[in-house]
């Protein structure tokens, strides 16, 4: 059986199993390459709201960590296989239900991501300068979602709530001067709007200790070599060296990255990026603007963070939380509102119904670890669903023309992607546009085309 295909007009074979994936990040492209590259003949197609592909390698990994990005050739190949088409600038829940694909294809999987911030719970989090990383991240990043956004950047002190890469990345991000983001791909408003900024202090807090901090050696490393910003830490924070031997091999770096910044003097460099443990956030303070935040120290006690009662102020005109994210619901899927992702069991939902990546598992791991998660999903469709002759690419393509969509392909993606290359300066690799219009504008009309994957 041919899987890799043909693209040529003509009826669709009826052992053909036809799929669409919901979102072209990570875990799309990986679920359509295991089902691409399966014995079986398959026709697959990665649709997008946005008219880019690729989810957060373009809109979440930081614009200073650019051979990341690189990864997204892995995907160019994919989606350049004649049995993976990219659908981009559709929307499913708005353009088209769930339901209607589920009418059109064999299978449907939900890549859809999680790109909401999950809430601090706390009084206060709606004055304005509150942020959440999703904002502040889309907005760096040039995402349609978060460009007209003007965060509170007017203040000398930021303080950043969580312990994870995200945290760093936003606080690298603000701390970097305009000479280190060259090579970036930041919207050049960020950059402007960064480099005015008055910053002297950066805190970043995590509830628990340092041995809980989910940083990786790597990008905490890269927080002790920045041109104007000296990273700090208070060293009764962390563990003696006595419990090294018994730490998993990252622990023993993030601990060596910190007892480094415990040596390190707040006069050294102009901004200090202050790293606190075991303080929760319980009140955001201010009138019309955050002035400040009050936050609990805490202690760790068999394996559970309790408040210790013992409360201190800690100023600041912006407060970003970083605090991790959720999944938006979408209409006819069962939603789990506490854990904020779909109802599902080990990526099933309901009957040829599945989901993949953050969606299935919420946000955690790297990109790598959605890998592993779709060729499970892809097996588990080859396994469960049955080709059943449905109207596949052809009743998409209806639909669209019919509710004059303006859909893109991939090869319209790479028109965008040589207009945003060709507009860079200097040493960055791309201006992004900022508004869909602008994207649409270099695609020109031309109709999406059916194409048909021959077995
Ligand atoms: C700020 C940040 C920085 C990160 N940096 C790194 C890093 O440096 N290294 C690393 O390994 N990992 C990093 N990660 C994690 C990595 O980005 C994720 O593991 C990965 O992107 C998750 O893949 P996904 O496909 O599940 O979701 P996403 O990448 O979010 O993709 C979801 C896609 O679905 C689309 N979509 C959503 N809703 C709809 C809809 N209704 N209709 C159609 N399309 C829809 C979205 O537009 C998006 O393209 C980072 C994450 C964040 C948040």
């Amino acid at each position: 059986m041919l899987a890799g295909g043909c693209y040529c007009g003509g009826d669709v074979s009826t052992d053909l199993l036809q799929v669409a994936i919901i979102g072209s990040g990570p875990a799309g492209y990986y679920t359509a390459e295991a089902l691409a590259e399966s014995i079986h003949a398959v026709s697959v197609d990665v649709i997008d709201r946005l008219p880019t592909p690729f989810g957060l390698i373009r809109t979440g990994v930081a614009p200073d960590h650019q051979s990341i990005k690189n990864v997204t050739k892995r995907y160019d190949q994919t989606a350049s296989r004649d049995d993976v088409r990219f659908v981009g600038n559709l929307s499913i829940g708005r353009d088209v239900s769930v339901a209607e694909l589920l009418d059109l294809y064999d299978a449907v999987v939900l890549a859809t991501g999680a790109l909401q911030d999950r809430k601090l719970g706390i009084s206060g989090e709606d004055l304005a300068g509150v942020r959440g990383s999703a904002d502040i991240v889309g907005w760096y990043n040039t995402h349609p979602d978060y460009v007209a956004l003007t965060p509170e950047l007017n203040t000398p002190s930021v303080v950043i709530i969580g312990n994870g890469n995200v945290a760093i990345d936003v606080a690298r991000v603000l701390a970097k001067t305009e000479a280190e983001m060259a090579g970036s791909d930041i919207s050049p408003k960020a950059k402007d709007a960064i480099s005015r900024m008055p910053l002297r202090t950066i805190r970043i807090f995590g509830r628990r200790g340092p041995m809980d901090a989910s940083f990786t050696p790597k990008e905490l490393g890269e927080m002790g070599r920045l041109e104007r910003a000296v990273p700090l830490v208070d060293k009764a924070d962390l563990p003696s060296m006595d419990g090294d031997a018994d730490l998993e091999p990252k622990q023993r770096k993030v601990l060596a990255a910190l007892r480094g910044f415990g040596d390190h003097s707040a006069q050294e460099k102009p901004v200090q990026v202050h790293f606190g443990f075991y303080a929760r956030p319980v009140e955001i303070l201010g009138h019309d603007r955050v002035d400040g935040v009050l936050m609990e120290r805490t202690r760790v006690e068999n394996g559970a963070c309790i408040g210790t009662g013992e409360m201190f102020t800690v100023p600041c005109g912006l407060l970003i939380s970083c605090i991790g994210y959720r999944s938006s619901a979408i209409e006819g899927v069962p939603f789990d509102e506490r854990l904020g992702r779909f109802v599902n069991n080990d990526g099933f939902i309901s009957d040829r119904l599945y989901a993949v990546g953050w969606a299935r598992r919420g946000p955690t791991g790297t990109i790598g670890t959605n890998k592993p998660d779709g060729a499970e999903i892809a097996k588990r469709i080859l396994n469960d669903v049955q080709p059943m002759d449905k109207p596949g690419r052809k009743g998409l393509d209806a639909l669209i023309a019919k509710r004059q969509i303006r859909a893109v392909t991939f090869r319209d993606w790479q028109k965008i992607d040589a207009a945003e290359r060709q507009a860079a300066e200097g040493e960055n690799p791309r201006l992004k546009f900022a508004r869909l219009d602008d994207m649409l504008d270099v695609v020109g009309n031309e109709a999406i085309e059916t194409q048909q994957v021959k077995k």
